[in-house]
């Protein structure tokens, strides 16, 4: 690779998935400072990476809205660019085929991706690790090694203030009820107990969620008896990244807030249900740690959890008590 290549990653997942491709970004340009890198994203995602001092620019591919003329279209805007490099951590069918459509002579992505033929260079993708490790495997194929595993993200001094300013000046928690997948999402009743004990604490209570996830939220404030501030569904994920990165303390679903509260080293209580943290996804601020139901028979039941307990019994959510997880809390806040 020459020393300054045009490079390309595509990343049209969630926001969670975005946060942990920042590592991949950070490598890529501090082993190749005078690279060029462009980020391909969604626009939900988009604004969580402006002003990253890695990221060049953003290519915003609206995958959902747009069919097959907006797959055209930002085909044609990549194509123009004239990459030297795309790198894919998204696995699917249509990130290999605007990788392959790019024109860049040099296309990484997975082995176990959709389409892998049409990636130049199929990099195993690691079994074991955290997500961001087997991701970071991607910029070991290009010679980036002992690069920095945690997410990495920005949050500017204004932004901070207006987090602050929302949770009224004082010193605050950030509580995460929801996930998009409910077999993820603890009980609203647990939350609010683990609430009420943080305002009791002193800290003031933020309840957030994302714009389609509103309702875990409306629970867990309708079911504490302290005051909280609901603000799910009304924040963008700059405003929810500000609002972590100023938090004293996140406790989440395993779910994006987890992943922004380690990009921002805020202490992190992460609840584990159908999923576990040897997963991949574990929280990885340096004052974390999980909360789960420990040897029970079936968990993990899915890669992501899913839309319905498959043993109809629900035990690694419900034998979750707010007294263990009360606990962990008060073994990580500060
Ligand atoms: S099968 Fe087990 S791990 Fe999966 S949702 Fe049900 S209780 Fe949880």
């Amino acid at each position: 690779m020459n020393e300054s290549p045009r490079l390309l990653v595509v990343q049209t997942a969630f926001l969670g998935d975005v946060v942990l491709t920042t590592p991949l970004l950070k490598a890529l340009k501090e082993h190749r400072p005078g690279a060029y890198l462009a980020v391909l994203v969604i626009p939900e995602t988009a604004a969580v990476l402006e002003g990253a001092p890695f990221v060049d620019d953003l290519v915003v591919h609206d995958k959902r809205g747009g069919g097959l003329r907006e797959l055209r279209r930002v085909i044609r805007e990549v194509r123009a660019r004239k990459f030297d490099v795309v790198v894919s951590p998204h696995r699917s069918a249509r990130s290999a085929i605007i990788a392959w459509r790019s024109g860049a002579p040099r296309r990484l992505g997975y082995r176990e991706s959709a389409l892998p033929r049409l990636y130049t260079e199929r990099v195993p993708r690691p079994r074991e690790g955290h997500e961001t490790r087997k991701i970071l495997a991607l910029a070991e194929a290009l010679g980036c090694h002992d690069s920095e595993a945690r997410p990495v993200l920005v949050a500017t001094e204004a932004e901070r203030g207006a987090a602050r300013e929302a949770a009224g000046g004082r010193r605050y928690v950030v509580i995460s009820p929801s996930s998009v997948w409910p077999t993820k999402r603890w009980l609203p009743e647990g939350f609010a107990a683990v609430g009420d004990h943080l305002a009791r604490r002193g800290y003031a209570v933020m309840l957030t969620g994302g714009p389609a996830e509103t309702k875990p939220a409306a629970a867990v404030a309708a079911a504490m008896e302290a005051p909280a501030t609901n603000v799910a569904g009304r924040t963008t994920p700059r405003e929810l990244a500000a609002l972590v990165a100023e938090a004293a303390l996140v406790v989440a679903n395993d779910s994006a807030p987890v992943h922004l509260a380690s990009a921002f080293d805020t202490p992190t209580v992460a609840v584990f249900g159908a999923t576990v943290p040897a997963q991949g996804f574990g929280p990885l601020a340096s004052r974390s740690a999980v909360s789960e139901v420990e040897g029970l028979y079936c968990r993990p039941c899915g890669a992501h959890g899913g839309r319905r307990c498959p043993e109809k019994h629900f035990r690694c959510m419900r034998e979750l008590t707010p007294a263990g997880v009360i606990a962990t809390v008060d073994r990580v806040a500060r």
